[in-house]
């Protein structure tokens, strides 16, 4: 697929969604010459303020990763953290249409209709809604798994579950990046056994790795892909 894909866009709702979902993948593109985009809608921490935490704006720390996966374009929205759903949809579509008509990817890169967070889900569409088929460029559209969103998904009843069609072989360079760049989110990265610790990050690309007889990979679910 690298070898067609030249220009990729990646959507999430929160910084990290683009490094948990696909960073080994993102760093493996960059450094194959794939020139990468990143569209995240809410910069900030509205949950964590909601449980009487401090609200952070997440921008350095999303630049900061993005620097560390080799992705040349961030642009970051003002949506609220697990807010998403207080927008219409038609500003969510025109805000990733935006994008797409600005960056003209030939690929996009999603968060998931299957994950528990309404914010993921709710991007996941409108990212499918930007790059449907038509008169448009893109011509492939995946969705990527994140620990603790997805996997909680499928573990909560939820009636659609991530089931992986696309598996991105990656090296140990790739994901000792992905999870440098989890360290620019700084409490993001949790101890060992949760899902979002480094271990928790390994054990996942080890695993997806081993469906497919390779050492270490990240999943994907290919929406449409025009090749
Ligand atoms: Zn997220």
């Amino acid at each position: 697929m690298h070898t067609l894909t030249r220009r990729l866009l990646v959507v999430g709702a929160h910084g990290d969604d683009e490094t948990l979902g696909a960073g080994a993948t993102i760093a493996r593109l960059a450094d194959e010459g794939v020139t990468v985009s990143l569209c995240i809608l809410t910069n900030d921490d509205g949950s964590r303020s909601a449980a009487g935490a401090e609200v952070t704006n997440r921008t350095d720390a999303i630049e900061l990763a993005a620097k560390t996966l080799g992705i040349e374009r961030v642009r970051v929205h003002e949506f609220g953290d697990n807010r998403l759903d207080t927008v219409s949809h038609l500003e969510l579509n025109q805000v990733v249409e935006r994008e797409v008509r600005e960056f003209e990817p030939d690929t996009i890169f999603a968060t998931s209709m299957c994950d528990l967070s309404t914010d993921h889900a709710l991007v996941s569409r409108a990212a499918r809604v930007a790059g449907r088929p038509g008169k448009g460029p893109v011509r492939e559209v995946r969705t990527f798994e994140i620990r603790s969103a997805t996997d909680v998904g499928e573990a909560s009843g939820l009636p659609v579950t991530f089931r992986p069609n696309c598996w991105q072989v990656v090296d140990e360079s790739h994901l000792e990046r992905k999870i440098e760049a989890l360290r620019a989110y700084g409490k993001e990265l949790e101890p060992w056994p949760n899902p979002r610790s480094e271990r928790g990050v390994r054990a996942l690309a080890e695993y997806r790795g081993s469906q497919v007889s390779a050492g270490l990979a990240e999943a994907f679910e290919i929406v449409r892909s025009v090749r």
